[in-house]
């Protein structure tokens, strides 16, 4: 099995509904994500895939849409204001925990069909959270 992993660094805003933590008022972070592509054979170049071309797909939409946004819940009774004030965010279903934001970034890998195996978000340089593929060994 090779696999091969580009670094991407993103800044990101959230906050967790029903939390108790530090977590629960706005703030952001100063994320690093790591997409981690598999492949039993290596194409003609000899790779997995070009790292550019992770980063081609997988980094522009992440500046796009992630990037210096807030990624919140769309249950989060923030939102109308947010609109009122021109304010950009990202919604997802649930809270916008790390383990949430790395199985977006995954499906977002996966419905470009990179081989993706696994996701890592580095919320701070000390913890990540990850969603992997289930049948990669
Ligand atoms: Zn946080």
């Amino acid at each position: 099995m090779y696999k091969v992993t580009r670094e991407i660094p993103f800044c990101y805003g959230h906050r967790l509904l029903n939390y108790s933590g530090k977590c629960r008022h706005l703030h952001g972070h100063n994320g690093r994500v790591e997409i981690e592509l598999f492949s039993e054979k290596l194409n003609e170049l000899g790779m997995v895939r070009d790292f550019d071309e992770i980063k081609n797909i997988v980094q522009v939409w992440i500046d796009e849409r992630l990037d210096h946004k807030m990624i919140l819940c769309k249950r989060d009774p923030l939102i109308p204001m947010l609109d009122q004030l021109k304010e950009v965010y990202y919604l997802i279903d649930e809270n916008p925990t790390a383990e949430a934001i790395a199985k977006l970034i995954y499906d977002y890998t996966a419905s470009q069909h990179l081989p993706v195996a696994e996701v890592r978000l580095w919320e701070t340089p000390k913890s990540y959270a990850s969603y992997a593929a289930e049948k990669v060994r």
